[in-house]
């Protein structure tokens, strides 16, 4: 087995020196896109936050109003209660707080979201090819699409799993069970105190396995799904085949996990090609349009239009 392509040497923190948004039209575009799929037979998706909310899940305006409105009430808006992204960063005043409201986003952002047709549309990109999913999505989305667990690897944890807060152990714990339970229980945004978890290990306070301080932990699985990421891309280069990889909705929060280890990818290695699909920042490197399309449009239209090309001409 060739190892020698690992995670740590995929990523990369330099963006591309010629960025230019392409002025093709659309349908050029689309077309372009289906044929660097139908000649790959490697297939790298990259996953960011555009997708799923192209996919139709919500975390802020008027969802947010909705379903967290008496947090609203009790914590007023403020820099905080906004949206589901911001919400968890405020500095509730006991567990019984902070699990009141962490149980309630994991159900509605993870345990209960369902809006995988778009994801299941991305799927069938991969059709009789060999495929792999880098993520930075913590909803699981395209697990609960179809997509094999073993070939993604979510670099940023997931709103399933919750671990020591201070990371004294690297061990995480599967949290779907409590967070349902918690949601029945919850009275004036908190828990019973019964129900706040405590660290096995340490005695500690429990906290998300989200990637948001030095205190993430990197669990079996992670390490796991990590060497098999390394596995896939060592493959397929030694494969001499092409390898075309799907950015999908990934913007500039975090660009050095996917956006631009793809670039450099394409850069470095002329099996690689790079579809970019991105409502606002699909630019792509000028000096090499002909193996980069970057589609500055809605995931939810330019995937099934995608689709159809690569099913209309096989
Ligand atoms: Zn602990």
């Amino acid at each position: 087995m060739n190892s020698n392509l690992t995670f740590q040497r995929f990523l990369s923190g330099r963006p591309a020196a010629d960025y230019i948004f392409q002025d093709r039209p659309y349908e050029e575009q689309i077309a372009q896109a289906a044929e660097l799929i139908k000649e790959a037979d490697y297939v790298l998706y990259g996953l960011g936050a555009g997708m799923s909310t192209a996919a139709g899940a919500q975390y802020g305006g008027s969802f947010f109003e909705e379903n967290f409105s008496e947090f609203q009430e009790k914590y007023g808006k403020g820099l905080y209660m906004r949206d589901m992204y911001s919400a968890g960063f405020y500095p509730f005043p006991d567990e019984e707080s902070f699990w009141g409201y962490w149980s309630k986003q994991c159900m509605l952002a993870g345990v209960k979201l369902d809006v995988t047709p778009l994801y299941r549309m991305l799927i069938q990109l991969a059709d009789g090819k060999k495929g792999f999913c880098i993520s930075t999505n913590v909803d699981g989305q395209m697990i609960k699409a179809g997509w094999p667990e073993d070939k993604i690897f979510c670099t940023q944890g997931d709103y399933f799993h919750i671990q020591c807060q201070k990371k004294c152990h690297e061990k995480v714990y599967d949290g779907t069970k409590m967070f349902q339970q918690m949601d029945q229980a919850r009275k004036d945004c908190k828990v019973p105190s019964y129900m706040v978890p405590k660290c096995p290990v340490c005695g500690g306070p429990m906290g998300m396995n989200l990637r948001c301080d030095e205190y993430f932990v990197e669990d079996e699985n992670w390490h796991l799904a990590e060497g098999r990421f390394g596995e896939f891309l060592s493959e397929a280069y030694a494969s001499g085949k092409k390898i075309v990889l799907m950015c999908l909705g990934v913007g500039f929060n975090t660009p050095t996990i996917i956006r631009y280890p793809f670039e450099k990818m394409v850069r470095e290695n002329k099996q690689c090609s790079l579809i970019r699909l991105n409502l606002t920042e699909a630019v792509i490197q000028k000096s090499y349009q002909d193996r980069e399309v970057g589609i500055n449009e809605s995931i939810a239209k330019s995937i099934p239009d995608i689709l159809n090309v690569v099913k209309t001409k096989k």
